[in-house]
């Protein structure tokens, strides 16, 4: 992503002028989607400990 720095306008590409006839580009990093990882971590840790209470209370279930 680049950004005009005069602007402030949005290029997925780089582009050598922008709309408003500036050629000021900054560069733009996405940000990596650090929240969704973690979401998708706690889903995990939820659905192991889902799994182990109902392993458990089989094995107590059997025993
Ligand atoms: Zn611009």
């Amino acid at each position: 992503m680049y950004r005009c720095k005069i602007c402030s306008r949005l290029y997925d590409n780089y582009v050598k002028y922008c709309d408003c006839g500036g050629s000021d580009f900054e560069k733009i990093v996405p940000e990596p989607e650090k929240t969704d990882f973690a979401d998708s971590a706690k889903k995990l840790v939820s659905w192991i400990i889902f799994i182990l209470c109902i392993l458990g209370a089989v094995v107590v279930w059997f025993i």
